[in-house]
């Protein structure tokens, strides 16, 4: 269904997104060894990536590292391995196919669908290893990262030096990662940092852009068609300019008018209403760090852009903040992918995450 408020996994469920989909195809097909999926949350990267996977010929395996980070509070090498082992396992033809390949790996012990990973002399790099050469079989095993800056809480395990191992050596694996938190994941990756592994290589950045005004209409339209509801063409322009192309709040819309039959003035403030608890659930980490973060967002929601301007009214609200540290938590805030820099001015480009900041 194309309004299903779940990242999409088919095909026939994600509107367009053909020439994304082409991009990553033939950069897979050409051998590319690493690729990044990135844009802001709800543009439609995991369902970008769940469908590439599923229509690529080549054996795939996906860890949403986000997932597993709030699940584990942590991402060591161990977690890791077990959650790379365990999505092969999810995929039963794929998993025996591997399986004489991964028992060679030191500390996994496979015995019927138990994977057991032993801390003892287990190395992730070896997996990797294994997999290549399983790999050389298949043409291509592709291995894929969702939210990846999540990696960057690795610990002991540094998971770039781990893929610029992999990037030189194992021909045959390509990684694919996605972020929402684009700041944060080059800031972890650091391509240009000379004394860092991934110094000076090659990726293939892809980013993933909003629908166009039209390209949302027609999504409502063929949303709405197939789900044999009809709406007045009038409303659904409103919601385009409501939602401004991001397709994770076109297709709440659409969900929640279907599902419960709603004028679109009512659907709209639900929308809102929903999406006013998830930001401020991904957003409660930050706000744990510094409650400054949540005044420094409502003033930049409220049309504050200058750097002047909303240091000013966080020390009217919460009183006073040093330009640096006020400095740290703006960049942190665009590093997090929540604000935008544009000609030296702070924005909230999601009219979504505006209003809700607003309130
Ligand atoms: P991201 O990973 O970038 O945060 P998701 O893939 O989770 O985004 O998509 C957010 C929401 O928007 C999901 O409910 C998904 O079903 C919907 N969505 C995103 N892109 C499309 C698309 N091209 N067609 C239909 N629905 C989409
Ligand atoms: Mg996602």
């Amino acid at each position: 269904m194309l309004f299903s408020p779940y990242p999409k996994v088919k095909r026939e469920e994600l509107f367009d997104r053909e020439k994304e989909l082409k991009e990553i195809e033939e950069a897979v097909k050409r051998g590319e060894r690493l690729l990044l999926l990135l844009g802001p949350r709800r543009i439609g990267k995991s369902s970008i990536l769940n469908v590439a996977l599923s229509e690529l010929p080549y054996p795939s395996v996906k860890v949403d590292v986000r997932k597993v980070y709030s699940e584990y509070s942590s991402v060591n090498r161990y977690i890791i391995g077990k959650m790379l082992l365990s999505a092969l396992r999810g995929r039963k033809r794929l998993f025996e196919e591997a399986r004489m390949f991964l028992e060679k790996v030191k500390g996994v012990r496979i015995s019927g669908v138990n994977i057991e990973i032993n801390p003892k002399g287990f190395s992730l790099a070896e997996l990797l290893e294994v997999l290549n050469e399983y790999g050389s079989e298949k043409g291509r095993i592709i291995i894929a990262f969702d939210e990846a800056q999540y990696l960057r809480f690795g610990g002991a395990t540094r998971y770039d030096g781990i893929i610029a191992y992999a990037i030189d050596n194992l021909e045959n694996l390509t990684f694919i990662l996605t972020g929402s938190e684009v700041g944060l994941l080059y800031d972890f990756l650091k391509f240009e940092d000379p004394k860092a592994p991934l110094f000076g290589r090659y990726h293939h950045d892809i980013f993933i852009q909003r629908f166009s005004s039209d390209m949302s209409l027609e999504f409502l339209m063929a949303g709405f068609r197939e789900a044999g509801v009809e709406v007045e063409r009038r409303e659904l322009e409103k919601a385009v300019e409501e939602l401004d192309g991001i397709p994770g709040w076109l297709a709440l819309y659409g969900y929640i008018r279907v599902t419960k039959k709603l004028n679109h003035e009512d659907c709209m403030l639900e929308v809102i209403k929903e999406a006013s608890s998830i930001v401020n659930k991904e957003l409660s980490r930050l706000f744990s760090y510094s409650p400054r973060y949540r005044f420094i967002l409502k003033a930049i929601a409220l049309g504050y852009s200058r750097w002047r301007d909303i240091k000013d009214y966080l020390t009217l609200k919460v009183g006073p903040i040093n330009d640096a540290n006020f400095s740290k938590l703006l960049d942190n805030l665009v590093k997090h992918g929540y604000v935008e820099r544009r000609d030296g001015r702070y924005v909230i480009t999601d009219p979504v995450l505006r209003k809700v900041l607003s309130l």
